[in-house]
């Protein structure tokens, strides 16, 4: 991938979930948030290389951005197994677009309080904990035992409580990127066809 635009016209061409379950936040990243997030990353030296971890991936959009920026391994983790047939698409259309045959990544059905393999770099779009109170707060946590270095979307508005818990790990926010969410309709309780939300991808370092 050559730039941003083209890592963001590749990632739209992804396939999202089939059957999004609610409970569990199945929200897909937008297209263009997960480029600008994963570019800004590359850039800084953070993907290219590296051992990379997509928590929560779903269908595996960030995780996937990862490999095709040339991280050294991503581990692909999910709770929910019904999704992997889509990622595994997804990882196709990858090696389709690249001509390249990937075997540098692991998908693993887990829970992201029991997995314990470190990496270089954590990516992830947790659930917001709008259905799990703080359901991010397991993953946040989780992360920064794991990695140095995390890349974590939340609502802007907890940026307190997000910055408490990464100071409780001896780490710190040191920077913030903003964005309008578009939550589309992909779920019954949702009623206006698009929903926006304010969004933040935070770095986190310790
Ligand atoms: N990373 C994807 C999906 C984000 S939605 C993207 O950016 O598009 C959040 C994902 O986290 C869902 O796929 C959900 O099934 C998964 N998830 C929720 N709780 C989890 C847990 N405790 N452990 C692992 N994955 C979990």
């Amino acid at each position: 991938m050559q730039s941003k635009k083209e890592l963001a016209v590749f990632l739209s061409k992804l396939k999202p979930f089939e059957e999004p379950n609610p409970k569990l936040e199945q929200y897909p990243t937008d297209a263009e948030v997960a480029a600008s997030v994963l570019w800004d990353a590359y850039m800084a030296g953070n993907i290219e290389g590296k051992h990379v971890a997509d928590f929560g991936c779903g269908t595996g959009i960030l995780g996937i951005g990862a490999l095709a920026l040339g991280a050294r391994h991503v581990a692909f983790l999910e709770l929910d197994s019904r999704v992997f047939p889509v990622l595994m698409e997804n990882l196709a259309f990858l090696e389709h677009k690249t001509d390249t045959t990937y075997s540098n990544y692991d998908i693993v059905e887990g829970n992201v309080a029991s997995y314990t393999e470190e990496a270089d770099t954590i990516l992830q779009n947790p659930p917001f904990g709008t259905r799990n109170e703080h359901a991010d707060t397991q993953f946040l946590e989780q992360a920064l035992r794991l990695a140095p270095l995390v890349y974590s979307f939340h609502k802007t508005t907890t940026k307190e409580h997000i910055s408490r818990i990464a100071k409780q790990h001896n780490a710190k926010i040191t920077n913030q990127a903003d964005f309008d969410f578009p939550l589309k309709q992909t779920m019954a309780h949702h009623k206006k066809t698009i929903e926006r939300v304010a969004i933040s991808c935070f770095t986190i370092e310790r």
